[in-house]
């Protein structure tokens, strides 16, 4: 014997109008995200998925595991970020839109890397020699 209508609403009436709880995005690669300060998940614009030295990244975090957005990272840092704050990833430099536009033009301000993609070395070096 088939349930009435009213046998099913009242079963169900309270999840049919119950709102769904918040979904808070979780990705399967074990990868946490979300900022440690803000919660901003740090994969929705690429100029907070960025990589920074490791010395850079231990005057502000205790371990390498977690992210912090831009925003987040210089004001921690107390400062702007600087090209010789970051590493020499693709994923600094890379002009397609996939890369950090922030972090590729304070490496192009720099000298560090062409517009072509070539990287200077040398001009990455001397930002250590000099401060
Ligand atoms: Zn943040």
């Amino acid at each position: 014997m088939n349930p009435s209508i009213d046998q099913i609403k009242e079963a169900i009436g309270d999840m049919f109008f119950r709102q769904p709880p918040p979904v808070k995005r979780t990705y399967s690669n074990g990868v946490d995200p979300f900022c440690k300060c803000c919660n901003k998940d740090t994969f929705d614009d690429n100029r907070d998925y960025y990589m920074v030295r490791d010395e850079v990244w231990f005057q502000i975090m205790p371990t390498k595991k977690g992210m912090l957005c831009m925003d987040c990272l210089e004001t921690k840092l107390g400062r702007k970020l600087t090209a010789a704050d970051l590493t020499l990833c693709p994923l600094n430099m890379d002009p397609l839109p996939i890369g950090n536009q922030y972090t590729r033009q304070l490496l192009l301000d720099s000298g560090v890397i062409l517009p072509d993609g070539a990287v200077i070395l040398a001009e990455y070096e001397k930002l250590f020699i000099h401060g």
